[in-house]
């Protein structure tokens, strides 16, 4: 099971009571990759709180009504960690008369790590805002509950209209990698469900997964395959939406083949490659990235300008493509440097370390583990 950091547990130690840490993000914002994230007076959803027993049924906590979402949606899907399964979350809409009508959610999974995602679904799009509330269906211990995201769209939504690829633009090349490539078989990936649409890489944006940052390889192998059944069965994509996922250790899993066109950048996803960082940087979570993580990320960098002769005006993040927090404020702080550092304009500051990768048990993952809630 994934532990808080060390932040976090200060937090939980010191807040035994109900706490709210809501982020601080001024833009509007979503902390994932395609949909709108939910929004409170301004804030983005993601919260974490110190939970503990108060009885079957005794709310933890309970939101004000959102802000109205920007564009219609008939799917809410959130994720985060749910250290102990006891804990229910309900979703709410208004309905006429100003009642508020309970929803129960479509689909949950919560892995044995902790990391869940619930996904609800409502009959026709709407623009109608929401509450989130946590009840008590069974807690154990008092710990620390994050919710990092929840984000509003159309379930099944055709492919975003974006310019096509631009042909010529990119070439390929054979250069030398100094990072640690874990493939897919490495880390047990499932095979996309549709075949991939082909494209030719031509720049490169940089996220972060607004999740766990993983303390070891195998939290990172983990919260990989979480990644991808979020992207699969929580968003309905066909694979992980990114190229490559780096971890706090400076390994480079491998997600969507270079050639295919993935899901990370709306409307901009043709010919770019995405590359994220396991974690979340940004309020409140805001973890600190790994230097390890850094240097992985800029020789990767290098690698794929090389390959595809990606100018550095191509390489970007995000936020640079959309009105989302992504890749968080510290992530988005240290790019500019970073990108200096792939373009080639100073030398990195230490060449990046690897050690061996840890051999997993075969059936030490359970990617069925499926925890319906009682409704
Ligand atoms: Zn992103």
């Amino acid at each position: 099971m994934t532990v808080p950091g060390p932040r976090a547990i200060i937090m939980t130690m010191g807040l035994l009571s109900l706490v709210w840490v809501c982020a601080l993000a001024a833009a509007p914002a979503s902390a994932n990759d395609a949909g709108e994230s939910v929004r409170f007076r301004g804030r983005s959803a993601m919260r974490v709180e110190a939970v503990r027993p108060s009885g079957a049924g005794g709310v933890l906590f309970d939101t004000e009504d959102s802000d109205p979402p920007a564009a219609p949606y008939d799917t809410v899907l959130l994720h985060g960690l749910m250290p102990d399964p006891g804990v229910r979350i309900e979703l709410a809409v208004p309905t006429l008369g100003g009642v508020w009508h309970r929803w129960a959610p479509a689909e949950v999974k919560r892995f044995p790590n902790g990391r869940f995602w619930a996904r609800y679904k409502f009959n026709g799009v709407s623009r109608r805002t929401l509450r989130l509330r946590a009840v008590d269906a069974g807690i154990r211990t008092a710990h620390l509950l994050a919710l990092y995201d929840a984000e509003l769209f159309v379930a099944g939504a055709g492919p975003e209209p974006e310019p096509a690829a631009r042909a010529g633009e990119g070439r390929a090349a054979v250069s030398a990698a100094s990072y640690r490539l874990v493939t897919r078989e490495d880390w047990g990936a499932r095979p996309a469900t549709e075949k991939y649409e082909d494209h030719l890489p031509a720049r490169f944006t940089m996220h972060h997964t607004a999740g766990t940052k993983p303390r070891t390889y195998d939290e990172a192998v983990q919260e990989m395959r979480f990644i991808q059944d979020y992207h699969i069965n929580g968003r309905g994509w066909i694979d992980i939406g990114y190229h490559f996922v780096i971890s706090p250790a400076g390994h480079a899993f491998q997600g969507r083949p270079e050639g295919a066109k993935g899901a990370h950048a709306l409307g901009h996803n043709t010919g770019n490659l995405g590359v994220s960082f396991m974690g979340n940087y940004h309020a409140p979570i805001a973890d600190e990235p790994a230097q390890e993580s850094l240097d992985a990320f800029v020789s990767l960098g290098r690698r794929l300008s090389s390959d595809y002769a990606i100018p550095p005006e191509r390489l970007e993040t995000h936020r640079d493509l959309g009105s989302t927090d992504c890749p968080g404020d510290i992530l988005y702080a240290k790019f500019p440097e970073l990108k200096a550092l792939i373009a080639g304009q100073a030398p990195p500051t230490k060449a990046p370390e690897f050690g061996a990768l840890p051999v997993l048990p075969p059936s030490g993952f359970s990617a069925t583990y499926l925890d319906r809630l009682p409704w």
